[in-house]
Order: structure tokens, then C-alpha cells, then sequence
């Protein structure tokens, strides 16, 4: 899970929350609610806001049917998929209910 501050058109990441994968699967992937709850509390205490998900693929880097169907549950969070096979990183987010690339800038 990705925290940080939020404005208009741009997410810094200041913060990375690593959550086990309770599937135990390499293509599917589930985090424990209560883990995602106290992430998020914790990053609250600390004035970060939620940005959005990171999560690798044996694929290319672009969203799956599957992330495409819980990017609906997530709002406007950006999900940050690498892939595992060529090494690309990416980012998509949700808006107007079409999945859009954002420009990622690593420092
Ligand atoms: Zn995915």
C-alpha cells in the first residue's frame, strides 16, 4: 500500500505499507482487510494520505481484468503494477470508469 500527500495532479509516495498475499499465489493476489484498516489508520495519524496499491505481474505491466474490477472498489487510487517479465513499472487509475495511464516520476 502506497501513503502520501495527494494534490490535484500528482500523488507523492512517501510511504510503502508491504502486506502479506493471504492467497499465496504468483498471479492472484487478496490482503486481510484488517490489515488495510490499520494501514490506513496508521498513515492517517501520521497526515499521509491513501494513494494507491503497488503489486508486480508475470505479465506486462497493465492492469487485469481482475485489478480493473477492484480498481472499482478503490476509487480514484493509482495502482502501481511492475512486471515481472520485462521490468516495466506503470501506473493506472480509474477515472470516469476508464482505466488511464499516469506518468510516473521516480526520484
Ligand atoms: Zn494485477
Amino acid at each position: 500500500m502506497l501513503f502520501g500527500k495527494l494534490s490535484q495532479n500528482e500523488a507523492v509516495v512517501e510511504k510503502v505499507e508491504f502486506a502479506p498475499n493471504r492467497l499465496q499465489s504468483t498471479v492472484r493476489f487478496e490482503v486481510a482487510p484488517e490489515k488495510v484498516a490499520a494501514a490506513i489508520t496508521e498513515a492517517e495519524k501520521e497526515g499521509l494520505d491513501f494513494i494507491g496499491l503497488f503489486h508486480s505481474h508475470p505479465a506486462p505491466a497493465a492492469p487485469s481484468s481482475i485489478d480493473v474490477k477492484y480498481m472499482k472498489l478503490w476509487g480514484d487510487a493509482l495502482w502501481l503494477i511492475l512486471s515481472s517479465t520485462d521490468g516495466n513499472l506503470t501506473a493506472h487509475q480509474l477515472m470516469d470508469d476508464t482505466v488511464k495511464e499516469a506518468t510516473l516520476r521516480i526520484e
